[in-house]
């Protein structure tokens, strides 16, 4: 996926509101749940402190036993009792053709431990990562995205720690996680993987750093060049049958190898996701959401602040977004935010949010501040033609 980044990096780097109440239980591992009213911030700021508390780099932090590939074994401190969160309900929309219900928006768990080298990752950082699930959870994300690359597989292990210190975030997350980029052993070369046995010993993996019985959405990362149809339908069915996995997805899949994997599957894939935000409009050209529209794909959005050039600046960005010039764009999101009192990223969002396809976005933000602020796009309307104004300030060249 990111062969520069990763030289750059070095390997750990390649990972990279329905009305009040209405939330409800998602996957297997979290049955009966209810999403509560009232958003209680000093709860979050109360969880911080404790954390915060143990001071550094704890026994209890540190690495228990032998390292194997993605495991950590993190354990919550010492003395730390779980605490309840009432969440702020946020819209809920059914995922696919499942039954499946999840947040409009979805969190990314990519950047949680604030670094892609999971040998930079210390106590402050497992901190830092922890406080922005529980803050998502908080502000109504019930739809959370990770994948086992993600800091050396260390975001599914905060995320599982999340799902310890709070029982009602365990019953009412959607979790959606991805196998598919091999991180090389030594000497290995990078690559994709979607044989069977790679599929299935990936969920294994990610079953135990999450700490879960079941994952609600299992997708492929990207598209395999050696992909058999038939061998990944083997080790869904396997995984589907072993109560490991309720649904599947894809992830950087183009509408041909959509159709090509969906013919040999029992069932329907229920999301594909992509890179889309008004800095990267192929898939709105490319048939990606005509099919998703179509065969009620549900699309989720990778990167839909373009990794922050369309919030307050990039941080780290993937290679192939380092070329994004956003100035143009930037500057009538920023007239359309005063116009309607809002943030630039919240309309970026709501731009989105508006495709017939129900594109949800995953929003990658690490800040409390912000994770809370992008819950408001959901509440923004934007006209057919403030959608136009949009796009083709975005567009390269004048629509036709
Ligand atoms: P993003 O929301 O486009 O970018 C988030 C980045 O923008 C963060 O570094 C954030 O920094 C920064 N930022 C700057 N100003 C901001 C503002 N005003 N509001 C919000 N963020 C601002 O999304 P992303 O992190 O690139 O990707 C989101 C998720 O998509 C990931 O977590 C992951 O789950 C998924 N993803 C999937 C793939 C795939 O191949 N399937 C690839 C990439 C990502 P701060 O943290 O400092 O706020």
């Amino acid at each position: 996926m990111y062969p520069k980044q990763k030289a750059r990096l070095g390997l750990a780097a390649l990972a990279h509101r329905t009305k009040a109440g209405a939330s409800q239980a998602a996957g297997s591992h979290c049955k009966g749940a209810k999403a509560q009213n009232q958003t209680k911030p000093a709860k979050i700021a109360f969880i911080q402190s404790r954390l915060l508390s143990t001071g550094g780099e704890s026994d209890q932090w540190k690495l228990q036993g032998k390292r194997t590939l993605f495991t950590h074994n993190f354990v919550l401190p010492k003395g730390y009792s779980s605490i309840s969160i009432d969440p702020t309900p946020m819209k809920e929309v059914r995922i696919g053709k499942s039954t499946l219900r999840g947040s409009r928006l979805a969190f990314g768990c990519w950047r949680i431990a604030g670094t892609w080298e999971a040998r930079k990752v210390n106590a402050k950082a497992r901190e830092s990562g922890l406080k922005a699930i529980l803050a998502a959870y908080e502000t109504g994300y019930t739809l959370f995205d990770l994948a086992d690359i993600y800091c050396d597989g260390i975001s599914e292990e905060l995320f599982g720690l999340a799902l310890k210190q709070s029982k009602s975030l365990k019953k009412s997350a959607v979790i959606a996680t991805k196998c598919g980029i091999r991180i090389p052993e030594a000497g290995e070369t990078y690559r994709y993987d979607l044989s069977a046995n790679y599929i299935i010993q990936s969920c294994e993996n990610s079953l135990q750093r999450l700490g879960v019985d079941c994952l609600d959405i299992y997708q492929l990362h990207r598209p395999d060049w050696l992909m058999d149809p038939n061998e990944v339908a083997k080790a869904f069915a396997k995984l589907k049958k072993a109560g490991k996995v309720r649904h599947f997805g894809i992830s950087n899949f183009k509408p041909s190898q959509v159709s090509l994997l969906q013919s040999a599957l029992k069932d329907s894939l229920v999301v594909n996701q992509i890179e889309i935000s008004l800095l990267q409009l192929a898939s709105f050209e490319d048939g990606t959401l005509d099919q998703c529209q179509q065969h009620k794909i549900t699309p989720m959005a990778w990167s839909p602040l373009a990794g922050g050039y369309l919030g307050d600046g990039k941080s780290n960005v993937l290679p192939s977004q380092e070329k994004y010039k956003p100035i143009k764009i930037r500057r009538r999101l920023d007239t359309l935010a005063r116009e309607l009192g809002t943030s630039r990223s919240a309309i970026a969002l709501a731009w989105l949010l508006k495709h017939p396809s129900g594109i949800i976005p995953i929003i990658g933000t690490t800040k409390p501040s912000r994770i809370r602020e992008l819950a408001e796009a959901d509440q923004i309307e934007l006209s057919h033609e403030q959608w136009y104004t949009l796009l083709t300030s975005a567009l390269k060249e004048d629509l036709p």
